[in-house]
């Protein structure tokens, strides 16, 4: 009886242990079931004030935005991974001259760019990053051949140029042609800022002197999230300066369950590891994706004295857009069709 008993016991002990396991490694959907998609995007986060942003202006970028969103989405809605899907939005965004990355990306104190990107897919946890390129279009897709095509996670400037070399897809463009007037006059005005500090005149560093990274966060057919950010860093910025962008973890950010692409003053998204730190609470504390990218944005990076803003999501579609500037540019495709884009809290 009693020997019988044990194997009975372990059996059931064992089907138990397997039923277990298995919830805890299928995901609510069948593998290849097709799940509902999701994507957000955005174009940095900053001191912007509706009397600063004119209707016409604020039209125009939305439309960027929108288009961004349109290229990301048409990837997700046909099957498409979602790596394809943030590269074809970050491209959009890339291009456009509202935004501080690729045309339109901010100037360094010698008067040049020097551009920062990285991507992710968080299943994978194939990660590939530049820092500091300054002839490649876009940036982004210098990114991804880092990660598909080298052996590293990370290049930057002058090896970056050279290993874009060997990448003939890429489209090369001399530094000047990310130059727009905008830009240089926010430069002009750093400058002359900086002169007048130099002349003892006590001004403080405006907050939002970086504004308009870019960023999208998907979430595929196959339940799988990926995660792009592009940016030009801060205006004036020198010595090689690199921001959170293009650091796995600080700026950009994926793993199996969760998506963050941040935007803001970088040095503390950094010493904050932000991107990482909303995903590792969620993955490891199962906090919803909402309070620890609330907590991480809204609470412990202002509390450092920084300020930006983040996007992401994760593996159901739930979307999140913490901000703690008066705007951020941003757009969002819920899993249930619902779409926007804005630029200001709303109510
Ligand atoms: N985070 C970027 C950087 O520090 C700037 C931005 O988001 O606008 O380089």
């Amino acid at each position: 009886m009693r020997l019988n008993a044990i194997p009975s016991v372990r059996s059931l002990a064992l089907v138990c242990g397997l039923s277990l396991a298995s919830a805890l490694v299928v995901p609510a959907y069948a593998a290849d079931a097709a799940r509902p998609t999701a994507l957000v995007i955005h174009g940095g986060a900053g001191v912007i004030t509706r009397d600063q942003l004119s209707q016409a202006d604020e039209a125009a970028l939305r439309a960027d935005l929108d288009r961004a969103l349109d290229a990301g989405n048409a990837v997700l809605k046909n099957g498409g991974a979602a790596l394809d899907a943030v590269s074809a939005a970050v491209q959009v965004l890339e291009d456009s001259p509202w935004f501080n990355a690729g045309k339109g990306a901010v100037f360094t104190a010698d008067g040049t760019h020097e551009l920062d990107a990285a991507i992710m897919e968080g299943h994978t946890r194939r990660a590939g990053a530049v820092a500091g390129v300054r002839t490649v279009r876009h940036p982004i897709l210098l990114a991804r051949a880092v990660m598909e095509h080298s052996p590293h996670v990370m290049l930057a400037g002058e090896g970056a140029e050279r290993f874009a070399d060997t990448r003939t897809e890429l489209e090369r463009v001399p530094n000047t042609w990310f130059d727009t007037p905008r830009r240089r006059q926010q430069l002009d005005a750093a400058r002359e800022r900086e002169q007048r500090q130099a002349a003892g005149e006590n001004i403080p560093l405006p907050k939002g002197a970086y504004f308009g990274t870019v960023g999208a966060v998907a979430l595929d057919q196959h339940g799988h999230i990926a995660v792009a950010t592009s940016t030009g860093g801060m205006t004036n910025k020198r010595w090689g300066r690199v921001g959170d962008a293009p650091v796995i973890g600080g700026g950009t950010y994926a793993s199996a369950r969760c998506g963050i692409s941040a935007t803001g003053w970088g040095e503390f998204y950094l010493r904050s590891v932000a991107a990482h730190d909303v995903c590792a609470r969620v993955e490891l504390r199962g906090d919803p994706i909402a309070v620890a990218a609330e907590d991480v944005i809204n609470r412990i990076i202002p509390a450092m004295g920084g300020d930006g803003g983040a996007i992401g999501l994760d593996d159901e579609g739930a979307i999140v857009m913490p901000f703690n500037t008066s705007g951020m540019y941003r757009g969002w495709i819920h899993p249930d069709g619902r779409r926007g884009t804005a630029v200001f809290r709303e109510p």
